[in-house]
Parts: C-alpha cells; structure tokens; sequence
C-alpha cells in the first residue's frame, strides 16, 4: 500500500463554489474574498481579518505596517520554515536565530532572553542592530503558552508577530480553569495563517492576516495592493472610482475569489478536519507507544490545556536504539511506500543563514541536537485505518529490524 504523505480534504461543494465563481465573471479579489475574511475573523474571534495570496505575505506585510527597517533585528526560531526568517530580510532587517525546546520544538524563551544580548549572536552579526520583534511559531499546530510570550515580548519592548501556519483551528489556556483563547483572538499584534496545499484548510496557495489594531489593518490593506489608497478597494465594486493615489510602494500580495470560493468551504469543515487528524493523532499514540516504551522512538506531546490544530506527526527517533540514522530510517519508510517529511533542517542549517550570518550548530544546541532525530509521519484527515496501519506496521519493522 502506498500512503501519501498528504491528501487535501476537497469536496464537492469546494468544486461548486470554485465553478460558480467562475461563472460569476468575477475572478479576483471581490465579493468571496470579503466573505471569505468575514468568516475567518469569526471563527478565529479577530476584530480584523485580511485576506492574502500567502502566509509568507501575511507576515511580510506584518513587519512592514510594524515598520520593520535596516539596523534592526528580530527574534525567530531557527525551527521553522524559510519564510518565518525571509520576511525580516525582505525589509533589510536581520533575523537572530532562537533554539528550540527539545520536545515541542516551539521556539525556547530562555534563549529568546539570552539572544537578546549581542553577545550571543554570531561574531559576523553587527553589534549595534537593536531587537524590536519576536516571531513565534506554533510548531505543528501545537500553541507556545502565549502569556508567556507577550509577557516576555513587554519586558523588551519588542513587538509579537505569530507565524500561525499550522495553527489554524488551535487554542491555548494557561490552566484548566482559564477560558480558552483562540490563536488570533488578540494573541499578538499580528497573526498570520497560510493556506498552502498541504496546511491545515487550503485555497492552493493563500493566507490570512489577522489583527485587532484597525491602523495595522488599514496599512497592510493598502500595501496588498501596491499603496493604493483606501478608497481604491472601491475599484472591486460597482461604486469603485478609476481615480485612485498611491501612497506608498506596495506589493501585489490579494487573495482572487477562485481561491476564497475553496477557502469558504474548508472553513466551514476546519474543525471537523481538525477533529479527524486529532483522533488520528491519537491513534498514532496508542499504536506507537510500545516502540516508544522500548525507546525507539518519542512521541509528540499532548499537553491537557491546549486545542492541538494536529497539522503534523513529528516523532523523534532514540537513535541510540538504532543502527540507522534518521536518513537511513527514512530510506527503509520509503522502500514501504510510506510518505514522510521533516519538519525541519533548522535555519541555521541552511547554507544562507550560516554563509551570510555565521550561525553555527553550537549557537542553537537544541535544535542541532534534535533535527538528526526528527521525522514527521503523514497525517492528514481522509486517511484511512489501513493507511494508518500500513505507517504503524512499517515503523515498527524498520526499528525491529535495525535494533541495537
Ligand atoms: C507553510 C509555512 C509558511 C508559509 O506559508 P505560505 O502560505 O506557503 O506562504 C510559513 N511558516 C511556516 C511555519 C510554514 O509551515
């Protein structure tokens, strides 16, 4: 049996809406997208939502309504995706690398704490670039504990941008008698969703802003659409006037409503998807926890004050029980017809980062530590008992046929 790494979730309803859009005669930005954004800001609890072609958009977009600029810097985890990263250079703003936590792999404050001081930084990183953000993101769909964030952010006077591409639909409590808040429910100054193919609800390529801050909204609106003015969004309506104003020199970052016509009814079923990969998930648990008993393998947590949006399954081999390395092991997963990812080679990993920064595995140990262990496991919601079966039959026989 072949099982994919992913499968989206796209019904016919998707297909329908994407055809009458079609029909329709309106194609971009118009009336869908605006649902689109309506219906997502609902169901996050935002006050203001704004509908882009990505997540990476999303968050460029972000620092610069946040006015990010040269001699600057900003805390992200080297645990992350490219974008997450890229965004900051974008505006020539310099990324300082934070660790991990070894078991959650969400970015480690204590180290977002010490990597504030220049001292911490690479030699080649100047000196003189002064912090003034944090980037958090939720790694697998699995929230930081965001009080702790904010608190942290307040105490340096840096702004919180959320990288939020996995963690659409998920939630955070500080304990079980606090109200649940949801992420983009006023978690930070900007939350930021992407619906690429293989996120949690997808519009092939997308992504969501979100904030409560009607200046910041306003600002990212008008950079979407190359600094145009506000009364230029009227071009999508019948009342739009051909008269618009630049005012600033933005980008080309709207969301068409072919896309919104598929994001409106993934929407709609993102948290029955989210319960179908959590049931999943736990599945995963119970069918791996005599491998991990014995030490060949750790599970992702679940920790009781968290709603986990379950977008990844990343396991972390005991290589010590082994005699393959994750390569190897990934090899053996491939041979079964099994589909796999890793989730990441960390930034400072990355040609890039350690060429033009000087990141180096001994400024961020647990991470260098960590990512030689780490696979991810396909998970997505259509997959079946057998498909399940077929990852937990071959996990367990390459670790049993390369024990130590
Ligand atoms: C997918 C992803 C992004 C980028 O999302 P796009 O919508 O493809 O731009 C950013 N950050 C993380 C952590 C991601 O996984």
């Amino acid at each position: 049996m072949n099982v994919p790494f992913f499968r989206p979730d796209l019904q016919q309803a998707e297909i329908d809406e994407v055809v009458e859009t079609l029909r329709s005669g309106w194609l971009t930005t118009g009336p869908r997208t605006q649902r689109f954004e309506r219906e997502f800001a609902a169901a996050v609890g935002a006050t203001h939502a704004l509908a882009l072609n990505s997540c990476t958009a999303a968050l460029h977009l972000a620092l610069a309504a946040l006015d990010l600029q040269p001699g600057q810097a900003v805390l992200v985890p080297t645990m992350t995706f490219a974008a997450t990263a890229e965004v900051v250079r974008y505006l020539g703003a310099v990324p300082i690398l934070v660790d991990c936590d070894p078991v959650t792999l969400n970015l480690d404050l204590e180290d977002a704490e010490a990597k504030l001081r220049p001292e911490n930084w690479p030699p080649e990183i100047d000196r003189d670039l002064k912090p003034v953000g944090l980037i958090p993101v939720h790694v697998g769909g699995l929230m930081l504990a965001m009080d702790a964030v904010n608190a942290f952010a307040r105490r340096h006077d840096l702004w919180v941008v959320e990288d939020a591409a996995h963690a659409f639909p998920a939630a955070w409590r500080p304990d079980s008698d606090a109200p649940w808040q949801r992420c983009g429910e006023g978690t930070s100054a900007v939350t930021c969703f992407s619906f690429y193919a293989n996120k949690t609800i997808t519009t092939g390529e997308g992504g969501m802003a979100v904030t409560e801050d009607e200046a910041l909204l306003e600002r990212m609106r008008c950079l979407s659409l190359h600094g145009l003015s506000k009364d230029a969004w009227g071009r999508y309506t019948a009342q739009g006037s051909w008269d618009y104003r630049i005012v600033a020199a933005g980008f080309k970052y709207n969301l068409t409503d072919i896309a919104a016509a598929i994001g409106l009814h993934q929407l709609a079923r993102a948290e029955a998807m989210r319960q179908d990969r959590q049931r999943l998930a736990l599945a995963y648990r119970e069918a791996l926890a005599a491998l991990a008993a014995e030490g060949f393998l750790e599970l992702p947590p679940v920790p009781a004050d968290r709603v986990h949006a379950w977008h990844l399954f990343p396991i972390r081999l005991g290589l010590e029980r082994l005699t393959l390395d994750r390569d190897a092991f990934l090899q053996e997963l491939r041979k079964r017809e099994i589909g796999y990812s890793v989730h990441w080679r960390p930034l400072h990993r990355h040609p890039y980062y350690e060429e033009a920064f000087g990141w180096r595995p001994e400024h961020l140990p647990n991470a260098s530590a960590v990512w030689p262990r780490l696979v991810t496991l396909p998970l997505f919601p259509t997959m079946t008992e057998g498909e399940m079966a077929a990852v937990v039959r071959g996990v367990g026989e390459v670790c049993g046929q390369h024990r130590k």
